[in-house]
């Protein structure tokens, strides 16, 4: 192999280790969700349904009116309705 190429490929390494290096980092410096404000919490109600395996929630309590689905089974939850 000519040294030209030992040097790329020395290179190319030493970049990926560079680049996994400052991922984990970055994965490892980002901070927790802030506390919530208590008082943006309101009362809802939104029934869902996991279609995988039938379980049912409803969520009484969230920060606005948009309830985002929450996942079950690894799956993101259908919107239900009380009389299904
Ligand atoms: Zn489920």
């Amino acid at each position: 192999m000519s040294q030209v190429v030992q040097v790329a490929v020395a290179v190319a390494m030493g970049l990926g280790i560079l680049f996994i290096g400052r991922w984990g980092i970055r994965l490892l410096a980002t901070p927790a969700p802030e506390e919530i404000d208590r008082d943006d919490v309101i009362d809802v109600e939104a029934p869902f349904i996991c279609t995988v395996c039938g379980l049912r929630l409803t969520v009484t309590h969230a920060q606005g009116e948009d309830v985002e689905a929450p996942r079950h089974c690894r799956e993101e939850m259908e919107p239900a309705t009380f009389g299904d």
